[in-house]
Parts: C-alpha cells; sequence; structure tokens
C-alpha cells in the first residue's frame, strides 16, 4: 500500500491500484506526484510526495489550457470530418491547434466550434490515457499523416517516454500526448476562440501551411473577463496603430519590408530620447564614438560573424575593393577603435558608446511592426576592461540600466542569467570565466534572478534585464554579455603594469536595445501619452479664430526662446473641433487664444485629462512646463500651487 505524504505533512496510505486523485480534495484538476506533473488517474507505484494541483496556479492553468485544445481539436474533427490535425500546445494565456482541413474555416466558424466544445464539456468525457507501442499507435491514428510523421521521428519527451507512446482518449476521440489532463471534459473552465492564423507544418516554408486556430482559457469567468480587457487594452496602445495615430513612423512599401521613417513628430522625440541617453552615458565615463553601417567582409571574417551568424545577415555588396556587409552588430568597429593605438592599463576600463544603426536580414514572417525590424539603431556599448576590473564593470552597467529604466517607469527587473549555447566561439574556459563574472557581479549587486540554460549569445554568456510595462506586459530591454572571444580573435592587448602585454575582456551591452523597439515599447507603456519631456510639442495653441493666429504665432516664438515647444493649430475648424483633435495628438497642454485671453495676456491650460487651470500666466507657465521637463516627470502637474 503506498504511503502518500501531503503538503500539510498528512500521510495516506493509498489501497493498491487506487489512483492518486482518490487522496487529493475535489478541486484539484491534476497531480504532482514528487514533483512531476500527472493525471489524477495515475496510480503511484510506490511512496511519495503527493500535491494537488488547481486550475489557478500556474501549472494547472497549462493542464486546463491544453486540455481545451484537444477539445477543440475534437470539435473541429466533428464539424470537418476528414481533418487532419497537427500539433496544439498551452501557449502564455491559451492555446493552439494547427489543422489542415477539407474546406474553409472562416472568423464566423469560431463560435460554431465553441458551441461544439460546449456539447463535449457537457457530456462530460474521461479523458482516459492509453499506453502503446509505436506500430499500434500508428495503426490507431491511422488517416493522421501529421501524427505519423511525429511519431515516425519521436523525439523522447514529446509524446514519449522510452518506447512507449501515450496515447489520450476521450469519446471517440483520441490525440498523441505525454499529458496530463484534467479528469474529464466537464473539468474544463471558461474558455474563448479567439484567431485564426496560417502556420508552416513544423515551422518550415517548404511544408504545407494549416489553419491555426487560437484560443484562451481560464478557471473563471472573472479572469477570462480580465484577460480579454488586457487584451483590448493592448490593442488600443499598439504602437502601430498609435504610431500611425500620432504621425510619429510609416514603413512605406518602396522601402522594404522591417526599415522604417521617422516623421516630424517622431524625429523630435527620437532626439529627447537619444540626447538623455548619450549624455547621461558621458556623464558615466562613457566615450562616444562613431562608425560605418557596412565593412569588408575580413571584418567579419575575423569576428566570427560570417562563420556562426551568416544566416542573419544581409548578402554582400560586391565591389572592386572586395566584398561589404552591412553590420549586424557595431562590435568589430569598436574593436577598432580600441586598436587604433596601442593601449597601456591606465587607458582601461575604455567604454566606447555608441548609437548605431544594424542591419539584420530577419526572416519576413517574424517582422512586426517596431519590435521586430531589419534596420534599428542600438544604445550600444563595449567596456574594453582587465579581468580584475570586470565585475565593477558589469556592476555599474546594472546601475546604469536601473537609473535609465527608472526614468521611464520601469522598475523591478526580471533578470536571467544565460549560460553558452551550443554553437559557440569562445573555449569551455573562457566560458566558464565569463559565466563566473556574470554570476559574482549578480550576487554582489543582490538583485534576484533566474537561470537559462544554453540561450546565451554565440560568443558569451549574457544577463537580460526584463521590465513590465503599465499593463503588466514582460519587455526583454536590457542584455549585458561578457566575451572573452573577440579580444582572442582581434588579438586586443594592453600593456600591463608589469610592462607585458595582456589581453583584456569585452562587454557588450545595450541597455535600451534598438531605439526603435524601445519607442515602439515606450508608445505602448505610456498608451501615446508621452511624459512632457519626451513629448514632440510641450504646447498646443488653438486659436478661436483667424484673428488670433498671429498672436499664436508671437506666443510660439516666445516659448521657443524659453526652450518649450508649442505647435499652433491653424486649420479652418472650429475651436472645439481644434482642442479634441489636441486630445487625440495627446498633446500634453492645450491652450485656447481668442480676445479674452489675448486682452488679459493669461491662459487657460488643459491637460490631457482635460482639467482645465485658469488664468495662468505665460512666466509661471513657462516656469512649470520646464520644472516638469527637467525632472522628467512621469505625471503631468497641476498649476496655481
Ligand atoms: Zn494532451
Ligand atoms: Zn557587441
Amino acid at each position: 500500500m503506498p504511503r502518500l505524504t501531503l503538503p500539510d505533512a498528512r500521510a495516506i496510505d493509498l489501497p493498491e491500484g487506487e489512483p492518486v486523485g482518490a487522496a487529493l480534495p475535489p478541486e484539484a484538476i491534476a497531480a504532482r506526484v514528487d514533483g512531476a506533473l500527472v493525471d489524477l488517474s495515475f496510480v503511484p507505484p510506490a511512496d511519495a510526495k503527493v500535491e494537488p494541483v488547481l486550475a489557478s496556479e500556474p501549472d494547472g492553468l497549462h493542464v486546463l489550457r491544453h486540455s481545451t485544445a484537444h477539445v477543440m481539436a475534437q470539435a473541429v474533427c466533428d464539424l470537418w470530418p476528414g481533418a487532419k490535425y497537427a500539433i496544439g500546445p498551452a501557449i502564455d494565456d491559451g492555446f493552439y491547434y494547427d489543422f489542415e482541413l477539407p474546406s474553409a474555416v472562416s472568423e464566423g466558424d469560431l463560435q460554431r466550434i465553441e458551441a461544439r466544445m460546449r456539447e463535449i464539456v457537457a457530456a462530460d468525457q474521461p479523458f482516459v490515457r492509453e499506453d502503446l507501442t509505436r506500430i499500434e499507435a500508428i495503426e490507431r491514428l491511422s488517416g493522421q499523416p501529421y501524427k505519423r510523421e511525429i511519431i515516425e521521428q519521436l523525439e523522447e519527451g514529446e509524446v514519449a517516454a522510452g518506447d512507449v507512446v501515450s496515447l489520450y482518449r476521450n469519446g471517440d476521440w483520441a490525440d498523441l500526448c505525454l499529458g496530463p489532463h484534467v479528469p474529464s471534459t466537464g473539468r474544463l473552465g471558461v474558455f474563448q476562440l479567439t484567431k485564426l492564423a496560417g502556420a508552416y507544418w513544423r515551422g518550415d516554408e517548404a511544408r504545407p501551411m494549416l489553419r491555426r486556430i487560437y484560443g484562451t482559457a481560464w478557471a473563471s469567468q472573472a479572469e477570462l473577463d480580465d484577460y480579454l480587457h488586457r487584451l483590448e487594452e493592448a490593442e488600443r496602445r499598439d504602437h502601430r496603430k498609435l504610431g500611425r495615430e500620432l504621425d510619429l513612423f510609416s514603413s512605406p512599401e518602396e522601402l522594404g519590408p522591417g526599415l522604417w521613417v521617422w516623421h516630424p513628430r517622431g524625429g523630435l522625440f527620437r532626439k529627447e530620447l537619444e540626447d538623455y541617453v548619450r549624455d547621461l552615458h558621458i556623464d558615466r565615463g562613457y566615450d562616444l564614438v562613431v562608425t560605418p553601417h557596412i565593412a569588408r567582409s575580413v571584418l567579419w571574417e575575423t569576428s566570427g560573424h560570417l562563420d556562426k551568424y551568416a544566416d542573419n545577415m544581409y548578402p554582400p555588396m560586391r565591389t572592386e575593393t572586395g566584398d561589404y556587409y552591412a553590420k549586424p552588430m557595431n562590435c568589430p568597429f569598436h574593436v577598432l577603435v580600441y586598436k587604433s593605438q596601442t593601449r597601456s592599463y591606465r587607458d582601461l576600463p575604455m567604454r566606447l558608446s555608441e548609437l548605431g544603426t544594424i542591419y539584420r536580414h530577419e526572416r519576413i514572417g517574424t517582422l512586426h511592426g517596431l519590435l521586430r525590424i531589419r534596420g534599428g539603431t542600438q544604445d550600444d556599448s563595449h567596456i574594453i576592461c582587465t579581468p580584475d576590473q570586470l565585475v565593477e564593470e558589469i556592476l555599474g552597467v546594472f546601475d546604469l540600466t536601473l537609473e535609465i529604466l527608472g526614468t521611464f517607469g520601469f522598475t523591478e527587473p526580471v533578470i536571467k542569467l544565460s549560460t553558452l549555447p551550443g554553437q559557440t566561439i569562445v573555449t569551455p574556459e573562457m566560458a566558464e570565466r565569463a559565466t563566473q563574472a556574470l554570476t559574482n557581479a549578480l550576487q554582489k549587486s543582490g538583485l534576484p534572478y533566474e537561470l537559462a540554460e544554453g540561450e546565451g549569445a554565440f560568443y558569451g554568456p549574457k544577463v537580460d534585464f526584463d521590465f513590465r510595462d503599465a499593463i503588466g506586459r514582460l519587455w526583454q530591454l536590457t542584455t549585458v554579455q561578457c566575451d572573452f572571444g573577440l579580444p582572442d580573435r582581434f588579438e586586443m592587448e594592453y600593456v600591463g603594469e608589469d610592462n607585458e602585454r595582456h589581453r583584456p575582456v569585452m562587454i557588450h551591452r545595450a541597455i535600451l536595445g534598438t531605439l526603435e523597439r524601445f519607442s515602439a515599447v515606450l508608445i505602448e507603456h505610456y498608451g501615446g501619452a508621452f511624459p512632457l519631456w519626451l513629448s514632440p510639442e510641450h504646447v498646443w495653441l488653438a486659436p478661436v479664430a483667424d484673428r488670433h493666429v498671429e498672436y499664436a504665432r508671437e506666443l510660439s516664438t516666445r516659448f521657443r526662446a524659453a526652450g518649450l515647444r508649442a505647435h499652433i493649430d491653424e486649420s479652418a475648424e472650429t475651436v472645439g473641433k481644434k482642442v479634441r483633435a489636441a486630445q487625440l495628438m495627446k498633446a500634453p497642454y492645450t491652450l485656447v487664444i481668442g480676445d479674452k485671453e489675448i486682452a488679459a495676456g493669461t491662459f487657460n491650460v488643459r491637460d490631457r485629462s482635460g482639467t482645465e487651470t485658469k488664468g495662468v500666466g505665460f512666466d509661471e507657465l513657462v516656469r512649470a512646463l520646464r520644472e516638469e521637463i527637467e525632472a522628467r516627470s512621469l505625471e503631468q502637474r497641476s498649476f496655481g500651487d
């Protein structure tokens, strides 16, 4: 009789052959037995530690979503006889399943599929696990070519453990799967199918294009509503939509996919962002460098990019002086700056900084607005130092990261240390030293972090800082890499105190990533309503009639002289429409200019929330706005206090 130990240390003797579910409370949808996630129908072979898995916890939600994917595929097979089903995993917030269907499916069909799913839920069909040999499994899923291919190219862990393939059946429908699932279809939570997409089988453009149906599933209606609200909020903040509405940037057809032009309003925003970052770097002991966009192939051969990174590079430009490549990274250029003269230990650390534009030939299907692009500008720096200085320099980067990102309202980073991947240009010994330095710095900083094995760059392990935006989404922003490999490949040297030649170490770091991607994140974070210092205009002037335009122009000149940017709406619209337009453009402060204001020389200042402060004098207004800008305040100020 196996003895089960529950989380409250209570022990239960489970009768031989009884499933683990018998020992758990009725709200459990799955179980954890000695840490492994299993079905409630799992029969423990020996004594074990057992925990219930609830639908409200992450593992439970995963089981719920995955089980819902089964039921969706079952419903699709019922409605489209002859449907072939491929794969259907749980993902963040939901699930999907890929199909080859005998006839077209449209958004309008999603409700029909949902209705069929609800019938299956009402039937409360148990999920039954069967362990089969590969041959038996292929027989059972005859007529399902994608499943057959999966079994034939079976990877351990995907659907099999050893030679046994597990199949889960509910009703007359079955799928290959490792499980676990909820005990029966009646235990599914609330779900909704959300969208249709196309996806290549195995992600391979040479294989068939399948129909992907996405859905979301939650433990309760309240959680589903909450999620749908977040989705709506994300859509409202979509940087592609806001970029167009706020006239910030565009990607015209003629330019090519993944390439963007910034319009005047976007240009001002970029200028403020760049000035802030550049000036702060100078304050922190960084030196500015400037490098070109292309270089000869020999540079990329030495750096290892042509060997390990060529898939992400644009093809070469062939000229009479050799092949030139657009740069996918700035590092080798900064190495050339370092090597332009003999360096001594007194020169170190050298912190070379550039807003460097890079080009990466990302796959078309992966491009997404400004978030995934083919050309962009990184706030890229390379710190070249002695091995002794490494930990201190990494700590300096962490500090600068927290300061810069804090300015935008990003706090409490989620930090990840990624070790080297299989494909690398450094020796195991170098990798070990680099990982050690990053680990030491993390420990010294006291910042909490997680370990991700094998997710580093090809030239070194890295630390990533992810931050949550205003609606709780996590964005990976900062990357710090530690590199012993490139200094070796480029034979970088410094003369030490001992008068001998030594090899320095290199830190690669980008705090914002590309400014394009960071801008997209900021736009979504602020919903387009930038803090005053980043706003393309500080005040928006709305003359009531044509006769007030002249005065508005004079006022604009006075604002400019005081270091503030004013925009005049000279359109023929009514003043009501002008105020509305200012609101739509997320203008921070709007001033209506009419006879009264001209006579009094004071203004009614309307902020973004529509709150109006009456009778504000010009000097008072300038002083208040300048204060708000200089503090890089995240809040609009109120006047008259
Ligand atoms: Zn499954
Ligand atoms: Zn680099």
